[in-house]
């Protein structure tokens, strides 16, 4: 078994050093201001044991990460029911496409693009304030990662909803569907603070150790949710959790995660492992590269992929 401290600092110090580092997301003004040079990594095992390495302990915007932690509560709130307004298969289209919208009947493909985590966002905030909603998540995110200081960044979720046109269509497009059903404003106020949660990648890998075991918070001993969601949202991070870059990232890497337009990811090795990487560079399909580069040497190295056969 490969020497697990040494291989983070390892592909921190070859990471920190690369000069090929992807593009900025500046759609979101404010995120356009983070600098491309950050890369952090935290790698927590089965046993507890947590490894870092570069800027671990600095919060970034989470983003789409923040779609598994509503999907969470949403199911916690309405079990089964958030498949009669969202679909299970990867979407192969942009994170933020309406296309598929107009395809499919307002239905969206998955929970983890744009469209889906608004119609999840939508369900969690049914019957609540937009600030009731955006707390529950939020005490959920706090609660899984056993630290209360997690909080949004003010200044990106007011940037996001300034210039969120796209998702104001998207949210629209589903109101006139009925796959959401609250009014749109509530909704999309939700939305745009949830992507706007700041968490450093320590705090991220902590918040990820259910799904490593079997739904069960490691720590606590509390069942977050069973053993059949936890391996469903795992295979829902396979599948969708990188866009139209999914199948790129499982061909790859073989981890479920899912990566967020601030550079962050989750990625899950069940049963091994829970990482978080952050480099703020994308690629083309809105991923972190040097992230995802990161995650390919440790799953390669640990033989982590959910492919190999031992
Ligand atoms: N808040 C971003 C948006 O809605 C999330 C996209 C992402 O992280 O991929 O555009």
């Amino acid at each position: 078994m490969a020497d697990l401290a040494g291989l983070v600092s390892d592909i921190a110090s070859r990471l920190q050093a690369a000069t090929d580092r992807g593009r900025v997301a500046d759609y979101i003004p404010e995120l356009a201001k983070v600098s491309p040079r950050h890369f952090g990594i935290a790698v927590i095992t089965a046993d507890g044991t947590e490894h870092v390495a570069g800027d671990a302990g600095e919060a970034f915007s989470i983003q789409s990460v923040s779609k598994v932690f509503a999907l969470v509560e949403a199911l916690s709130r309405h079990g089964n029911r958030v498949w009669d307004r969202v679909g299970k298969e990867p979407s192969g289209s942009a994170f933020n496409s309406i296309i598929q919208l107009e395809l499919e009947q307002g239905r969206p493909r998955n929970p983890f693009i744009n469209a889906g985590a608004i119609a999840v966002t939508d369900l969690i905030a049914e019957g609540r304030s937009p600030g009731e909603g955006l707390q529950s998540i939020l005490a959920l995110i706090r609660r899984l990662s056993g630290d209360e200081t997690i909080d949004l960044d003010a200044a990106v979720a007011w940037s996001e909803a300034a210039t969120g046109y796209r998702n104001a269509a998207l949210a629209n497009y589903m109101r006139a569907f009925g796959t959401i059903a609250g009014p749109v404003d509530a909704t999309l106020s939700v939305y745009f603070q949830q992507c706007a949660i700041a968490m450093s990648c320590r705090q991220l890998a902590r918040a990820g150790r259910f799904l490593m075991a079997g739904g069960v918070c490691p720590v606590s001993g509390e069942a977050i949710v069973s053993p059949e969601r936890a391996r469903r949202i795992n295979a829902l991070m396979l599948t969708c959790g990188h866009y139209d870059a999914s199948g790129e990232f499982a061909f790859q890497v073989g981890l479920p995660a899912k990566s967020g337009v601030g550079g962050g990811i989750l990625a899950i090795a069940p049963g091994r492992a829970s990482i978080a990487v952050w480099s703020p560079g994308l690629s083309p399909q809105g991923n972190s590269l040097l992230g995802t580069r990161a995650l390919e040497q440790l799953a390669h190295t640990m033989r982590w992929s959910v492919f190999n056969p031992d």
